[in-house]
């Protein structure tokens, strides 16, 4: 088999988005700054869909002076990944599935992710840690799912992702394989064939997209999902809520159809984690629900994403339901209730 090994992918620098007119001058001593903190990547696929400074693209990938800001509930690991580890490179949180963080690259760095701390900071797993990622996920039955994720796995070569895939395909006990990608969307030319072909061999692998915004989905983009589909690969799409990006009814039907016409069904909305410097991205939870509603009246069951919170400090992913959410002694303060009855408060940001 063909290695399709990319290759290292460089940073991008302030200067080059000064160049290319998405940043100021004025700006660019705290950009630097921001640079010294968080990655900072834009494929040229995602540079082409930016139409002006500022638009829902470019808030997604050029960074801002805002990130230098951390609100004291900010926090390195706001959904608990490093809680939760039994070995290395696999995160253990819920009894039937596994995250497998088979790399930390990226080929974008999101301003918003909630793994920002770490994406980026390592490549591949190392081949002795995998083994015993893969060993670990071998020798517990009550395993039915690995989800193969931040980083991102289609960053992968196809060598090497080849190779992972097979060895998950050969535990018995796996009922679904989970890729969760940015990269159809962000660099669409690594959808080939030979790609798909491996995805496919895997009887069980699923993708999950990320995207956040119709204009991320170029000509490109969407002849790469149709390929994927056209493989016989299923495909669901998780989205950030994201204030300034789509957090309007109008931003996200246009998405949800989009995504529904391309045959990939939307599956999460996630409410913007509490990743340090990430606040000017954030919504309230009732924003959010307003949103829900709204979409409910405007859309089929098909297109309605479940809008979830993944409680702060690892414990899990609740669906933002009337279930799981009461209101607390104030307005923005909320009561959440987790999968294991525990309760926990959250606050949203204006009311802090
Ligand atoms: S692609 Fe995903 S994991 Fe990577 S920076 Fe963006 S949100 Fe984070």
């Amino acid at each position: 088999m063909t290695d399709h090994s990319r290759q290292p992918r460089a940073r991008t620098r302030v200067y080059d988005l000064e160049r290319d007119g998405l940043t100021a001058p004025e700006a660019r001593a705290d950009l630097e700054r921001v640079a010294e903190e968080f990655r900072i990547r834009v494929t040229p696929e995602m540079r082409g869909a930016i139409a002006e400074p500022a638009d829902p693209v470019a808030a997604q990938f050029v960074p801002s002076a805002k990130e230098l800001t951390t609100r004291p509930e900010e926090l390195e690991d706001p959904i608990g990944d490093d809680a939760h580890s039994p070995v290395p490179g696999l995160t253990h949180r819920y009894p039937d599935r596994v995250i497998l963080h088979i790399t930390k690259t990226c080929d974008v760095y999101c301003r918003f992710c909630f793994r920002r701390e770490t994406v980026g900071e390592t490549g591949p797993l190392p081949e002795d840690q995998l083994t015993a990622a893969l060993d670990y996920i071998a020798a517990t039955p009550a395993i039915r799912e690995v989800i193969l994720t931040g980083g991102d796995p289609l960053t992968l070569s196809t060598r090497r992702l080849a190779s992972v895939l097979e060895r998950l395909s050969t535990i018995p006990h796996l009922d679904q394989i989970r890729l969760h990608t940015r990269v159809p969307v962000v660099a669409p030319e690594r959808i080939t064939d030979t790609l798909c072909h491996i995805l496919r061999a895997a009887p069980t692998a699923w993708i999950v997209l990320h995207t956040n915004h119709a204009q991320e989905l170029t000509p490109t983009a969407r002849t790469a999902i149709a390929r994927l589909v056209d493989h016989g690969i299923p495909m669901l799409s998780q989205t950030v809520l994201l204030r300034g990006i789509n957090d309007s009814a109008d931003a996200l039907e246009t998405l949800l159809r989009a995504l529904t016409k391309l045959r990939v069904k939307p599956y999460y909305l996630h409410h913007c984690d509490l990743a340090r410097g990430t606040s000017h991205f954030r919504t309230t939870i009732t924003e959010g629900r307003t949103l829900m509603a709204e979409l409910r009246r405007r859309c089929s069951g098909t297109m309605l994403p479940n809008y979830v919170l993944d409680i702060p400090g690892g414990h899990g992913k609740v669906p933002i339901t009337a279930d799981h959410f009461t209101q607390g002694d104030s307005p923005g303060h909320w009561r959440v209730t987790d999968r294991n009855g525990r309760t926990h408060d959250y606050r949203d940001p204006a009311t802090r």
